[in-house]
Parts: C-alpha cells; sequence; structure tokens
C-alpha cells in the first residue's frame, strides 16, 4: 500500500474486491482489538478493549475530513472511500461523524473494514448501518478459535459477535462476510472440518450479501501461518456454496 498523500490517507489502491479504494485510516499507530496471527501489519502494539485504552489520541474529524478533502479532486474515478487502516476503525470515537461529513463533501461509496468486535454495541451498529458497504471479518464460530487465530482483547465473545454482524447485514448496508483461512505449523488454524462447519452455520445465521473467502497475501504477522492455495480455498467454498451461501474465492491479486 502506498502512502501518497501523508499519515491518514492512502492510495488510492487497486483493492481485490474494492475497485479503486481510497484508504482512510483514523487510528493511532497498530491499534486494535484484536491480535491475529495472520495480520500484514506485523503483531498488534496496542491491543485494546476500547478506545479508552488506546495510546495517544484518535484523529479528529476535521482533521480525518481535511486530509479526504484535499485529495479527492485529484482522483477522478474512485469506486470506495474505506475506513480501514492500522487497526481497528471502530475504535475511533469519531466514526459516526466522519460518515456524516464525508457525505457532505462526496458521493462516492463509503466502504469500512472491520474485525466486527465493536459491532456488540447497539451504538456501532448503528454508525456501520450508516456505510454503503461494511466488510466484516469472522475468521472462527467458538470462542476458542477466536482465540487460537485473532487472539483478542478481554471482553469479546464469540456469540455476541455474530449477533452484531448479523444484526447490520438486516439493515441497508450491504454486508460481505470475510473469512480468513490460515493453517499452522503450531496450531493456530481454521481449516480443519469442525471449524468450517461452524463458520458455514454462523454466515446462515448472519445472511450476509456475499461470504468472502480469504487467506493471508502478504507476510502474516506470525512466520507459522501459512496462506492457503486457491484450489483449497475453492474446496472450502463449495462447502458454503452447498448451504446455499453465496460466496467469493478473493482472488490472490488485484484483477487489471
Ligand atoms: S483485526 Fe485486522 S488490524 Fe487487527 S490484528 Fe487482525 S488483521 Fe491486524
Amino acid at each position: 500500500m502506498e502512502e501518497l498523500y501523508g499519515a491518514r490517507v492512502y492510495g488510492p489502491v487497486r483493492s481485490r474486491r474494492l475497485g479503486s479504494s481510497l484508504g482512510v485510516d483514523i487510528l493511532p499507530p497498530h491499534t486494535c482489538t484484536f491480535d491475529c496471527v495472520y495480520c500484514q501489519l506485523g503483531g498488534t502494539q496496542h491491543l485494546v478493549s476500547s478506545a479508552d485504552e488506546a495510546p495517544g489520541r484518535f484523529p479528529t474529524t476535521d482533521e480525518i475530513v481535511a486530509a479526504v478533502q484535499r485529495v479527492l479532486d485529484d482522483i477522478p474515478e474512485l469506486d470506495y472511500i474505506t475506513m480501514s487502516g492500522r487497526g481497528e476503525p471502530m475504535l475511533s470515537p469519531y466514526l459516526g461523524d466522519v460518515v456524516t461529513r464525508i457525505r457532505d463533501i462526496t458521493d462516492v461509496p463509503l466502504a469500512l473494514i472491520t474485525n466486527a468486535t465493536l459491532l456488540v454495541s447497539p451504538a456501532a451498529r448503528s454508525t456501520a448501518s450508516r456505510f454503503d458497504l461494511v466488510v466484516p471479518s469472522l475468521d472462527a464460530a467458538t470462542d476458542e478459535g477466536i482465540a487460537r487465530v485473532n487472539r483478542p482483547a478481554t471482553g469479546f465473545r464469540v456469540e455476541d459477535i455474530i449477533a452484531g454482524i448479523a444484526e447490520v447485514a438486516r439493515s441497508s448496508a450491504t454486508v460481505w462476510l470475510e473469512i480468513m483461512f490460515v493453517r499452522s505449523d503450531e496450531g493456530p488454524s481454521n481449516v480443519d472440518d469442525a471449524s468450517i462447519d461452524a463458520l458455514v452455520a454462523a454466515a446462515k445465521r448472519i445472511g450476509p450479501e456475499r461470504v468472502d473467502v480469504n487467506t493471508c497475501v502478504r507476510r502474516p504477522a506470525k512466520e507459522f501461518v501459512h496462506a492457503l492455495s486457491q484450489e483449497e480455498l475453492e474446496t472450502i467454498a463449495e462447502r458454503f456454496r452447498t448451504a446455499d451461501l453465496p460466496v467469493l474465492v478473493v482472488p490472490d491479486r488485484p484483477a487489471g
């Protein structure tokens, strides 16, 4: 990902799913509610359960909107403005205001990439529902599985996370449920039959517009983690299709 326009706005990048996407990082450095074994950012520096525990301050609404405004005129074609960045974007206390203010200055659709932990809160679900596209991740459907793959901060239960995603999927936002499949030499993996069956059942409950079956394509945080081949992803995808879920196997590189 190339940083072209300063600290808060990245790209546009040619995303494998989102087309031409302008990334907006609205966090203090790598602050997240998860510390995923496959994270392409390396280990989470600040593992937190809520915004109150975050180090330093969050960029303000004015700072974020000014950064977006500065670059918009230079980018003729943009498919999405995407809240993501180095950590969990829903930690920002300004996210709702940012949505309102960016909608005032552009018609470019807004996307949110989230690990879905904070969707346990009604206020967070309400904010997420205001995006055009929400891409929540769910890599395991049991607390034990999440502990292995995502290594969360304290206080999160997978049951609440699944219920939160399901509620956003019933809103006007389009929801693409992303599942990152990885295997490892040392145990943390989610490709065994029981893990996949539990994820299929959770996806049925959520009812997303699409399930995105993915694997890590960049260097993972932990060297014992390995990506799956596209053929292996296709085999897993069939399990979701058999359950009547629309599936995309995310290609390992952008189109075009
Ligand atoms: S949720 Fe995303 S940013 Fe956070 S540790 Fe996992 S992959 Fe990294």
